[in-house]
């Protein structure tokens, strides 16, 4: 069964759309680097096109018609996005999901110290990384400190041209004889991920050294260190103490590039999984006129394990559900749990792209690859297909004749050759209401690495898959 090549089933018309689609994609990619950062960026953009919060309805007393446009933000992390259908929600929902945090490198609480004249954050790695891939590259640094009277430092430090940026040092190759010896796991280990951050101590005058207290003192010992308190305070009017409430995440420096001299593919941080989440915002906002309410669900900590309270796992989903349904006059725990378990979800996230150069982990006829078009994985897991959500094979061909009759091009694959490996996503806690779920997405080159690569034919393609699931999915 040999699949389509995406990109010569176009049209001019569809060449200039899907430029234009994947030029938005970048600038989604370069605006949102944390997840806090896609929030604000998709609540901007959605907000442009007349959706309003949920909060401010329910305050206003205001009662639901179809067309209106409904969204909710969970701590800042996470968004769920209604469209109103014809129908009432109590026949079910179509569902488009995904997630917008990325593998990263987080600072700890008590981070900062000075070894050798030179200042280093302490981090923690988040996520499935290679942690040999983070070293000897410009980083840069986002995030937010909160004070203790509750206001908020918003920080992003490496991403324009004339900001500076940071970095992981790596062991010199000609020291490196016995480094090598190591499995790639230990080659550079968790604690040796240290950000250095400034090397310029802190110039105290000589005179008022002398007579000064303990504490000019000590500014002396550590005096780089000092610096950098120093440059925090000016900066950010922020003391060393307030790191204990920050959340400051390390991401490559720079912005997402085309890549290929052909211009085919996107090379860049993050596109697992804001690839499915930028494409799933964007059907949504140009899908008009459904029989099915719409919802969208980005959420935060999937590649955690989706706990924690803006994790897929929480309630706040299922409780914006139930606000939505009493806004809309037909709230009830029964009604609630039949408009649940007879929706229809794609929980979208990247699948890993067939890549040559390691054939040997991947099994060709059920590979995904990139310029093939929307990937669907109808189990996941790892291998007796653990933890797998495996999608009933009612709603897979369900869903194959909407998208055969839209003209979608579409691969199916599983991730890797069997016991290679494995992968989970979110579909598993949707399909615990006994919702029909199933995985699909893009196919991602060096997934989980600091730049990761797509097809745009993938991305388009994945985006009008997900318009004709919007409109056309009931089951
Ligand atoms: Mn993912
Ligand atoms: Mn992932």
């Amino acid at each position: 069964m040999e699949r389509k090549i995406t990109w010569e089933t176009y049209d001019e018309g569809q060449l200039e759309e899907l430029e234009k689609l994947n030029t938005a994609y970048r600038e989604f990619l370069d605006n949102g680097k944390t997840e806090r950062e896609c929030i604000d960026t998709i609540v901007n953009t959605i907000e442009a096109r007349g959706y309003r919060e949920l909060e401010s309805l329910i305050q206003g007393g205001e009662k639901l018609k179809k067309g209106d446009k409904v969204y909710s933000v969970w701590m800042n992390k996470s968004i769920v996005m209604f469209q109103m259908g014809e129908k009432p929600m109590e026949e079910g929902i179509n569902i488009l999901g995904a997630h917008i945090d990325s593998p990263r490198i987080d600072v700890k609480q008590n981070p900062l110290y000075e070894d050798s004249s030179l200042a280093y954050l302490d981090t923690h790695y988040y996520g499935g990384v290679k942690k040999y891939q983070w070293v000897a590259q410009p980083l840069a640094l986002h995030g937010v400190v909160v004070k203790k009277d509750g206001t908020t430092v918003e920080l992003s430090v490496g991403e324009s041209e004339d900001d500076p940026v940071f970095f992981v040092s790596d062991l010199l190759i000609h020291l490196a004889e016995e480094q090598l010896k190591k499995s790639g796991a230990k080659v550079v280990e968790g604690e040796a991920l240290d950000l250095i951050v400034g090397s310029r101590p802190l110039v105290i005058d000589k005179n008022s050294q002398e007579d000064g207290g303990d504490e000019k003192k000590d500014a002396a010992k550590e005096a780089v260190k000092a610096g950098i308190l120093d440059i925090l305070k000016k900066t950010y009017d922020m003391e060393e103490e307030d790191f204990l409430s920050a959340e400051l995440e390390i991401v490559p420096a720079g912005k997402a590039r085309e890549a290929g001299f052909d211009r085919s593919m996107i090379l860049a941080y993050g596109q697992d999984d804001r690839v499915c989440a930028f494409t799933s915002m964007q059907a949504m906002l140009d899908v008009e006129d459904t029989e099915r309410t719409l919802c969208c669900i980005l959420v935060d900590k999937e590649e955690v394990g989706s706990v924690g309270a803006t994790g897929m796992r929480s309630c706040f989903f299922e409780n914006a559900v139930a606000e939505l349904m009493n806004l809309n006059g037909e709230y009830s725990e029964l009604k609630l749990r039949r408009c649940l378990s007879r929706s229809c979800m794609l929980s979208s996230d990247v699948s890993a792209g067939f890549d040559p150069a390691y054939a040997s982990c991947f099994e060709k006829k059920n590979a995904a690859f990139l310029g093939k078009g929307m990937v669907f994985n109808k189990f996941t897991g790892s291998r007796g297909k653990s933890g797998s959500n495996d999608a009933n094979a009612e709603y897979m061909a369900h869903l194959r004749g909407i998208l055969d009759k839209e003209g979608i091009v579409y691969q199916t694959a599983e991730l890797g050759k069997v016991d290679v490996g494995g992968g989970g996503t979110i579909a598993y806690i949707l399909a615990l209401y006994g919702m029909n779920v199933i995985d699909s997405g893009v196919a991602v080159l060096n997934m989980h690495a600091p730049y990761e690569a797509t097809s745009k034919a993938d991305v388009y393609e994945t985006y009008r898959g997900y318009k004709a699931f919007a409109r056309g999915a009931c089951l």
